[in-house]
């Protein structure tokens, strides 16, 4: 594979590894993935999507795939639970950020991030993201789910199944509703899970319900614990393609203040890595990490924080697409 950061490039030395070399070295990919700009042999792509346009409060989720990317140099290969290494079972590189060329207006960016993501959906890459706001979950859908409806574990405070804001549909607040409305998510398939916080409207807690999503409060999660919504998680999205989607504003602000819509009384950091886990063996077909909001993240935890749930969503993908693939 010839990349910029990787044993091909000529200015390097032959062998040289970047997984392996001192991890505050070189530019920061995300965990240390070569850095390409040709999907082409690429099995995951790990990609950034700095976009925050779709932000109704709070903004700075744009900084989130820069500041992920050099906190996830921290991380290495081998889960020290499943000793699933991702690397020795995908071909996994970092493709760059949504390359913008219309950045300050909410439908064209959208566009272009579908864009990216079809052209990677096409050369067969299975896309494992960084937002971004919310919002740009929906145009991956829209890459991703053309040819038919997906699951979706989803981790978050909020159903982000509202209609509109102010007169915009896409946004945040949004992107499942629209993703339902276009037939990209089977609301059948879908799990939602750390549901709190006081809302102006319950417009979206009664679409995702009355669409037919399951919809985890934050108060059954703590009444059921974590191995039983696994399960619950499991029953709802079955065997079939399922998403995964963990905005960082699902777990409490105590592990992860900087995201623009914080809520007390959420998971716990171990709570998320395990539900995580516990989607071993889905057949996942990618995901993403949202709302990393570094201006609200003074100590970089928050992105550690999402570079450690990429890793943990990078091993159960991993071994989903090495099973696809045979
Ligand atoms: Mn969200
Ligand atoms: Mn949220």
């Amino acid at each position: 594979m010839t990349n910029e950061t990787g044993s091909d490039h000529p200015l390097t030395p032959p062998g040289y590894d970047p997984k392996l070399a001192p991890r505050y070295t070189d530019i920061a990919t995300f965990m240390r993935c070569p850095l390409v700009r040709d999907a082409t042999g690429i099995e995951i792509a790990l990609a950034g999507i700095p976009f925050d346009g779709g932000l109704t409060n709070r903004t700075g989720a744009r900084h989130g795939p820069r500041e992920i990317r050099n906190q996830s140099s921290l991380m290495r290969s081998i889960h020290h639970v499943t000793k699933v290494d991702p690397y020795a079972l995908c071909t996994i590189a970092d493709v760059g950020d949504v390359p913008f060329t219309d950045v300050f207006h909410l439908e064209p960016a959208i566009a272009e991030i579908a864009d990216f993501f079809g052209r990677l959906h096409a050369a067969g890459a299975v896309p494992l993201s960084a937002g971004g706001d919310h919002s740009v979950t929906f145009p991956v859908l829209q890459a991703i789910a053309a040819e038919r409806p997906l699951g979706l574990v989803h981790i978050d405070a909020h159903t982000d199944t509202g209609d509109e804001f102010l007169g915009q549909k896409i946004g945040h607040g949004t992107p499942f509703r629209r993703a339902v409305e276009d037939g990209l998510l089977d609301p059948k398939r879908t799990v939602q899970i750390g549901i709190r916080g006081a809302q102006n409207s319950d417009e979206g807690w009664i679409y995702s319900l009355e669409s037919g999503m399951r919809v985890i409060f934050m108060e059954e999660f703590t009444e059921l614990g974590v191995d039983a919504v696994i399960a619950e998680a499991r029953r709802v999205v079955g065997d079939g393609p399922t998403y995964i989607s963990f905005d960082v504003d699902g777990l409490d602000p105590v592990y992860a203040p900087g995201t623009g819509t914080p809520e007390v009384g959420g998971l716990t950091t171990i709570e998320a890595q395990k539900l995580l886990r516990g989607l071993r063996g889905l057949d996942i077909v990618g995901g993403d990490v949202v709302e990393v909001s570094p201006p609200f993240d003074p100590s970089g935890n928050t992105a550690l924080v999402g570079a450690t749930m990429m890793y943990e969503i990078l091993c159960i993908l991993a071994e989903a697409t090495a099973k696809r693939i045979g």
